[in-house]
């Protein structure tokens, strides 16, 4: 038996894999600090994915997309992209080709996908699917900690809270186990959605605020405006562990309930008692998702909630907080270690004159060999194919033909592409575009550590090993990065001394993973980074000070602004995306599993039934959504707490029932995350395509 944490979310719940005689594997739940011995229906189930008929073990090339592809042996398949990737840095320079990363990969694969591109590829073109989920939150942290990640605290603390805001986000879908962490406290839930998590809270006696899409900025400016008013802020914590509250009040003054009612759509009075609840609490925590990011006002849209938790005194305190709950299984670790454009590994920036001597040193090259920043996720995969962007990309654990905003425009980028390359275990949609697929090795077949939503570092063991003739990720890197001229030892296929080298790396970084050793993770120490190589982990950050250079956490004066684009008569309603307990990001993965395919096979659309009866639908029946960008089929199901104006799609589908056929690849300025959450859209009777 072999103990090791779910291929899925940031959660990263412990589970047994128990091998039986046929040599498959049984899923049991385990007990960690995160999950307490519980599972989601995904986890009790992710073993079958290791199994799926689909799987590929053999290298898959074609050299006309108008043909089928050919199995081929992996010296045909590595010489074919190597002789490309050559050819296009000689003529057209190294930026030529782009690499597309995931937050799903290990700290080691996400941490050698950034060396392979600055070193092997010398692009800046790399970047990640992160940049879809986690970016928004990630900014406004770093500018008002010093630092991002994501819970600075352990979950369990949460726990202990009087009262929890949770804002955009819905665990009791997505992360279920999360919800016991939730029992006790008074849970006040923000969302335009009455979501699964709104009802718990509502059964257990808390409280769901509904706010108009794209309008919950402007709640949290309420909720300040009130708890200002009634002299609840903690005046003595803003003087002595802030700056900037004078310039973030001149933002909230004007946002007294009433006003903040006629944007947000919620009831001045329910504010007003949501602000009152929160600020008397003793002990509270301010947690956001996607809900609050997806925006392209999202790192604005958070700064407003970290902006209430400061004045309130609740970050960098024990027992109260402020967190972003993360949602890919690696999202922390992977925006830490060097595959986002901007980033070098220790979450240090790449334009950082000293970061880039460190890291040159530990890679033994010249510092200006290293490429600068390169563009965000959806700018780079704007640019595939273009005269001036990438004409080559290489794809690493990444569906973005199902999971970038607008993907017909992304599919028709990735189609013009000369040379695509996907390293998957199944023939994802993405895959399926592809020149040369690479078949990869899973996550019970290797093992490599993640960083969950808490900022722990933790490792996933192999349980079994991969079918012949599919390769590692490392391995495959390695490969590359031998064809391209690189060292071989430069490009370690054994993922401790990656992590070795990740270390020293990161050492003295902010996220410093010098300290993350396999003995110590396999002594069950919770390593909450940062951890030098002589020191204790870190499961509290700030409780002392935080990260900026003067110890003191910074406000940021926001307002609100409306969404990229707003309804119109041709596009009524507005149209909002999210998970579903049953799929997992793209559903690559889960759509391949029996069970929960039977349990949610195909998109619906939830809406209210009045909205439905107006649009000719009803219950069961087959809807057409048709945005700006394009359409969607999805199945009506009908929900009598629905927002009149608002209907809900899952994402997990591909091709025309898509939930991306819609959204809108508008960009936050700062963060550069897509509007995933705001379409305008028409809906309309529809046969079942
Ligand atoms: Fe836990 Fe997330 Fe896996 Fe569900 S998907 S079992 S919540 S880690």
């Amino acid at each position: 038996m072999t103990t090791t944490h779910c291929p899925y979310c940031a959660l990263q719940c412990a589970m047994h894999l128990e091998p039986g005689q046929d040599g498959t594997l049984t899923v049991r739940p385990a007990d960690f600090p995160t999950n307490r011995g519980g599972l989601c229906r995904k986890g009790w189930t992710a073993a079958e994915v290791l199994a799926t008929p689909g799987r590929l073990t053999r290298p898959l090339l074609r050299k006309d997309r108008s043909s089928d592809f050919d199995e081929v042996d992996w010296d045909t398949a590595l010489d074919y992209i190597t002789d490309h990737l050559t050819h296009l840095r000689t003529t057209r320079g190294p930026d030529s080709v782009a690499v597309f990363g995931s937050g799903g990969l290990t700290n080691e694969k996400s941490y050698l996908l950034g060396k392979f591109a600055r070193l092997a590829l010398g692009t800046s073109q790399i970047d990640y699917n992160g940049r879809f989920c986690m970016s928004s939150a990630a900014a406004a942290a770093t500018r008002a900690f010093g630092l991002d990640r994501g819970m600075p605290f352990p979950l369990a603390d949460v726990g202990s809270a009087e009262v929890v805001l949770l804002a955009g986000a819905n665990p009791a879908e997505t992360m279920p186990p999360m919800m016991g962490h939730l029992s006790a406290p008074h849970l006040i839930v923000v969302d335009p959605r009455r979501s699964a998590t709104a009802e718990q809270a509502l059964a257990a006696g808390g409280t769901h605020l509904a706010p108009r899409p794209g309008t919950d900025l402007a709640l949290a400016l309420g909720m300040l405006h009130t708890a200002r008013a009634d002299n609840l802020l903690d005046t003595t914590y803003i003087a002595e562990r802030t700056t900037g509250f004078d310039d973030t009040w001149r933002s909230a003054a004007a946002w007294w309930p009433e006003h903040t009612e006629h944007i947000t759509g919620v009831p001045a009075h329910r504010i007003r008692a949501a602000a009152r609840t929160l600020a008397r609490a003793n002990g509270a925590y301010i947690l956001t998702g996607r809900g609050t990011e997806q925006h392209t006002k999202g790192t604005d849209t958070v700064s407003a909630w970290i902006n209430l938790a400061l004045a309130l005194g609740l970050p960098g305190r024990p027992g109260s907080g402020y967190g972003a709950i993360t949602g890919q299984g690696n999202g922390q670790g992977g925006r830490e270690h060097g595959q986002k454009a901007d980033q070098l590994p220790g979450y240090r920036r790449i334009d950082d004159p000293r970061a880039r001597a460190d890291v040159a040193q530990v890679w033994g090259v010249e510092e200006h060999t290293l490429p600068g920043p390169g563009r965000s996720a959806a700018e780079l995969l704007d640019a595939l194919g273009t005269p001036t962007g990438p004409a080559a990309m290489l794809l690493l654990g990444s569906n973005p033909a199902v999971s970038a905003p607008d993907t017909a425009r992304v599919r028709d980028r990735m189609a013009s592409l000369e040379l695509l390359v996907v390293a998957d275990f199944v023939l994802s949609e993405s895959a399926a575009m592809a020149d040369v697929v690479l078949p990869t090795a899973q996550w019970a077949e290797e093992h490599g550590t993640m960083t969950n939503l808490e900022g722990r570092v933790l490792r996933r063991d192999a349980a079994t090993t991969p079918p012949p003739g599919v390769r590692t990720d490392l391995e495959i890197l390695n490969a590359l990065a031998t064809r391209l001229g690189q060292p071989t030892e430069r490009f370690p296929t054994d993922p401790d001394t990656v992590l070795a080298e990740l270390g020293t790396a990161t050492a003295g970084a902010p996220a410093d993973y010098s300290g993350v050793t396999p003995q110590r993770l396999a002594s069950g120490d919770a390593l909450h980074w940062p951890v030098a190589a002589s020191g204790t982990a870190t499961p509290r950050l700030f409780l002392d000070r935080f990260a900026h250079p003067d110890g003191r956490a910074r406000f940021v004066a926001v307002q609100h602004r409306p969404p990229a684009e707003d309804t119109t008569t041709e596009y009524p309603l507005i149209a909002t995306t999210g998970r579903l307990m049953g799929h997992y990001q793209s559903g690559a993965q889960t759509r391949r599993v029996a069970e929960l395919t039977e349990a949610e096979p195909h998109a619906y659309v939830e809406v209210h039934p009045d909205t439905a009866a107006r649009n000719g639908l009803r219950e069961g029946q087959w809807a057409r959504l048709t945005s700006r960008r394009g359409s969607t089929t999805a199945q009506v199901r009908t929900h009598p707490q629905a927002r009149l104006d608002t209907v809900f799609l899952p994402f997990h589908y591909a091709g025309a029932q898509a939930a991306n056929n819609l959204t809108n690849p508008a960009l936050d300025p700062t963060s550069r995350m897509p509007e995933f959450k705001i379409s305008a859209v028409r809906l309309e009777p529809a046969p079942h395509t």
